[in-house]
């Protein structure tokens, strides 16, 4: 099947993305790498009068260092991230993700805020920048607002992005050297969407800890305090507080007693990876 026509529009500032995005007249759909979009378009599952392509606009390619953080503009590939070209503030977490996403021709076009926006429970991105405790910048005519990733995602390709906005930006917080990382996949082959994943930080100079899990089918689900994992033990995967990870589980409806068990497995083995990094 082929897209119905539409009209492409390729800005190169903000201001001319967000004055077409808001178009009221018509569909408008923003077009980044186009690995989610263009698989959609010609199933016909969305079908836009207007694509208005944003990897023209220098702004959403931009990196900038803080000393806290690092924002790295939304139209960062995952191949940019891969091979290095993004400078590191979590120790190679986010490159190990970024090889771990689909196959290297998806890496070279797909981006980081393309899949933030795009809001796909099993996509990579929405767990580990989750449990790196990042935010999306997001942009409009009427202003910006950092949000927390996990904030900004509502369920299945649902996000609180309205009308006109754009991600502009993700904002990762910079990891100690004493942090810990793990982040297991679980997918029936490699570089295949995952249908569970656990994705955990600690670090202990920042007195951070947070634990993912995702791909449930809905937005992540993100424990915040080692306190309520652990219950104050030191953070390894024996410590792990199960009772109150199924009941996270079962408050978030992942009833289904062999789903939870599945990703209890993998919140797991994440764990484990951190604590053996
Ligand atoms: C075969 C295949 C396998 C894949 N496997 C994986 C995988 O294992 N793990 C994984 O995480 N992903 C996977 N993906 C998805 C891939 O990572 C996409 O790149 C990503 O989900 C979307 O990014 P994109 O830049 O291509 O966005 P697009 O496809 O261009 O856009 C996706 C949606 O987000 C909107 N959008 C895009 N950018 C912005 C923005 N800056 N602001 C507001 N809205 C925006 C668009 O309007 C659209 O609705 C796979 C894709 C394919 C085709």
């Amino acid at each position: 099947m082929k897209p119905v026509r539409f009209a492409y529009e390729r800005p190169t500032d903000l201001a001319a993305a967000f004055a077409l995005g808001r178009r009221e007249d018509i569909a408008v759909k923003f077009l980044a790498g186009g690995q989610s979009l263009g698989p959609m378009l010609n199933l016909r599952l969305i079908q836009p009068e207007l694509v208005v392509d944003i990897t023209a606009i220098a702004e959403l390619k931009h990196i900038e260092e803080k000393p806290e953080s690092i924002v790295l503009g939304s139209c960062i590939t995952h191949a940019d991230i891969e091979d290095g070209r993004v400078p590191d503030v979590t120790s190679a977490a986010l490159r190990r993700v970024a090889c771990g996403i689909a196959y290297r021709a998806v890496r070279n076009r797909g981006t980081i805020g393309g899949s933030v926006a795009h809001a796909d429970p099993a996509a990579d991105w929405l767990s580990a920048l989750a449990a790196l405790g990042a935010s999306a910048i997001v942009k409009g005519e009427s202003g910006q607002r950092g949000i927390a990733i996990e904030d900004l995602i509502v369920g299945v390709f649902e996000t609180t992005l309205k009308p006109g906005e754009i991600v502009t930006g993700v904002e990762i917080p910079r990891q100690s050297r004493a942090a810990r990382w793990g982040y297991y996949k679980a997918s029936r082959k490699t570089g295949e969407f995952a249908h569970a994943i656990g994705a955990f930080m600690h670090d202990p100079e920042r007195s951070v800890c947070r634990a993912v899990i995702g791909a449930t089918g809905s937005k992540p689900i993100v424990l915040t305090d080692m306190q309520e994992l652990f219950v104050g033990r030191v953070p390894k995967p024996e410590a792990m507080s199960v009772q109150f990870v199924r009941q996270m589980m079962g408050a978030r409806g992942m009833g289904d007693d062999i789903e939870q068990k599945i990703h209890l497995a993998v919140l797991r083995r994440a764990i484990a990876q951190a604590h053996a990094s």
